[in-house]
């Protein structure tokens, strides 16, 4: 039988996927998961991305960068470190790149997280630091989550050239990088590693999403995911579901929406999941 080209995310396949807290867990077992974003010049990256981990359900969350104290302020959850990603202690996935700036310490940190040996999701200023042969050398998964213009300078090409053909965008990102690639846009796509397996489009997604930092609270919450065992095809469809109802009911009945609220708006998604 021949594979087919996509399929549309179904609510109990998502249902059946979400980890659930077991009787004998504790935080350790949830996951951890290390965040590596914002600078001086973006905090609110940092603070978005750890508002979507924290709403993920993982077990604890870990950040490492130069917003700590706003991400204190937002989420005193958080366990905040000041050192380079490998001194902050054990974790089971990282998330690297909402925020981050351009500079040569974006760099180094994606480097260094990548030389990891846990899952790790780029976003964001972490795309523009990435090399492909330490993405393609990784044994652990690697999950890309761009928006059309990120994707677009992944494969050298322009923004029109992605958005006219977004499946073929998406493929080609997972084939050249031998990652699970997220396009986020009007339509969300995953596909996993090699870029020829079937595609899964997200149906729940709603143009209030539109939004500033709506991408770092999907890359907080994937991430999470990716720390509580989700395979990264799993982990990103999952997020993209879950971010997607959660836009729609901080939207139910209010018109535009902040990525603020869009985190907030998780535990309800959860629920709706949750229930048939
Ligand atoms: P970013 O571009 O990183 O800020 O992420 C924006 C988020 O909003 C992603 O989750 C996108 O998939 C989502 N998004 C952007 N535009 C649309 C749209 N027109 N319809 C649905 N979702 C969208
Ligand atoms: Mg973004």
């Amino acid at each position: 039988p021949s594979v087919p080209d996509v399929e549309a995310l179904q609510h109990q396949d998502v249902a059946r996927t979400l980890p659930a807290p077991a009787a004998e867990s504790d935080k350790y077992r949830r996951g951890v998961l290390g965040v590596v974003a914002g600078s001086e010049r973006y905090p609110g990256a940092a603070v978005l991305a750890v508002a979507g981990a924290l709403r993920g359900g993982a077990g604890a969350v870990r950040y490492v960068g130069h917003a700590r104290e706003a991400v204190i302020a937002a989420h005193p959850e958080t366990l905040v470190h000041a050192g380079p990603p490998g001194k902050a202690g054990r974790v089971q996935a990282w998330v690297v790149g909402p925020g981050l700036g351009e500079g040569p310490g974006a760099r180094v940190a994606v480097a260094e997280v990548l030389a990891s040996d846990v899952p790790v999701l780029v976003d964001a200023d972490g795309l523009r630091a990435l090399d492909p042969d330490a993405v393609r050398e990784r044994a652990a998964p690697t999950l890309l989550t761009p928006h059309a213009g990120e994707a677009a300078a992944l494969l050298g090409t322009d923004r029109a050239a992605v958005e006219a053909g977004r499946l073929a965008a998406v493929r080609a990102l997972a084939a050249r990088y031998s990652a699970t690639v997220l396009l986020k846009g009007s339509t969300t796509l995953v596909c996993g590693p090699g870029g020829s397996g079937p595609v899964r489009v997200n149906p729940t997604g709603t143009p209030w999403l539109a939004t500033a930092g709506s991408g770092d609270v999907l890359s907080g919450l994937a991430g999470s995911l990716l720390a509580a065992g989700l395979g990264a095809v799993d982990a990103a469809s999952c997020a993209a579901y879950l971010h997607g109802l959660a836009a729609r009911r901080a939207a139910a009945g209010t018109g535009p929406i902040t990525a603020t609220e869009v985190a907030d708006a998780l535990r309800g998604a959860w629920q709706d999941v949750r229930e048939p």
